[in-house]
C-alpha cells in the first residue's frame, strides 16, 4: 500500500468483504447505531492501528490517535482545540463506553522528540513540542530515576511513565472520574511492544508492566 490507488483497490475489497450480503456486520452497525463498549487512545504511528494489534471488527472500538497517545488534563474550554478531551467527552459520556484503554507503544517517535528536547528542532517551538509537554513529568521522573540508562531503555521507561501519566489525567474528567467510582468505567494502561511483539499490561498492584 504505498498511493492512493492502492487504497482505492483496497477499499474495493474491504467492501466486498463487508458490503456483499444482507447480513453483514455494517448494516447491522447502521440500522443498530455503534455501541462499542471500549474506548483506545493510541500513537499515530502507522505502526500500532489498534483495530489491526488487538484483532477487532468494525464497532469493536472507539478509536482516539494523536501523537505518543496522550490525554491532556481537564482544562477551561475557552482556550486551545481540544480535540482528545472532546473525543473522550463523546465516548464516555455520549457512547458510554465501560473501560478506557491508553495504548502506548516501543520506538515512539513523540517520546524519543521529548527526550532529545527542544535542541533537536534548533531552539524553534512545534506543534509537536507544545504536545508533547504533556509528557514532560513523566521525563523528569525516568531522568531523576535512571540518569544513567541507555537511551533505548530511557525512551521505554519514558513511554510507560507517559501512560500512567494520562491514566492520572484522565481521572481529572470530572465525567471519568465519577464512573471510576461508581464501577461503571475502568482504566487501562496498556504498552504494545513492536519490537518483540508483545503486550504489555500494567498492574497497580506491582507498579510494573508485565507480558499478558
Ligand atoms: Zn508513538
Amino acid at each position: 500500500m504505498t498511493s492512493p490507488s492502492d487504497l482505492i483497490q483496497g477499499f474495493h475489497r474491504f467492501r466486498e468483504e463487508h458490503f456483499a450480503d444482507e447480513d453483514a456486520l455494517y448494516k447491522q452497525l447502521v440500522h443498530e447505531g455503534q455501541t462499542p463498549k471500549i474506548l483506545v487512545v493510541a500513537c499515530c504511528d502507522s505502526r500500532v492501528d489498534p483495530a489491526l494489534v488487538l484483532d477487532c471488527a468494525p464497532g469493536d472500538l472507539f478509536v482516539i490517535r494523536n501523537v505518543a497517545n496522550l490525554v491532556p488534563p481537564a482544562e477551561s474550554r475557552g482556550s486551545g482545540r481540544h480535540g482528545t478531551s472532546a473525543a473522550l467527552e463523546y465516548g464516555v459520556r455520549i457512547l458510554g463506553v465501560e473501560h478506557i484503554i491508553i495504548l502506548g507503544h516501543a520506538h515512539c517517535g513523540g517520546i524519543s522528540s521529548l527526550l532529545k528536547g527542544v535542541d533537536a528542532t534548533n531552539g524553534q517551538e512545534t506543534y509537536i513540542n507544545s504536545w508533547m509537554r504533556l509528557a514532560e513529568q513523566a521525563q523528569k521522573k525516568v531522568q531523576s530515576e535512571i540518569p544513567e540508562a541507555s537511551v533505548e531503555d530511557r525512551e521505554r521507561a519514558c513511554e510507560q511513565q507517559a501512560i500512567l501519566s494520562s491514566l492520572e489525567n484522565l481521572m481529572t474528567f470530572e465525567w471519568i472520574s465519577e464512573g471510576v467510582a461508581t464501577g461503571k468505567l475502568a482504566l487501562h494502561g496498556w504498552y504494545f511492544d513492536i519490537e518483540h511483539g508483545q503486550l504489555l499490561r500494567y498492574d497497580p498492584t506491582t507498579r510494573g508492566f508485565a507480558a499478558v
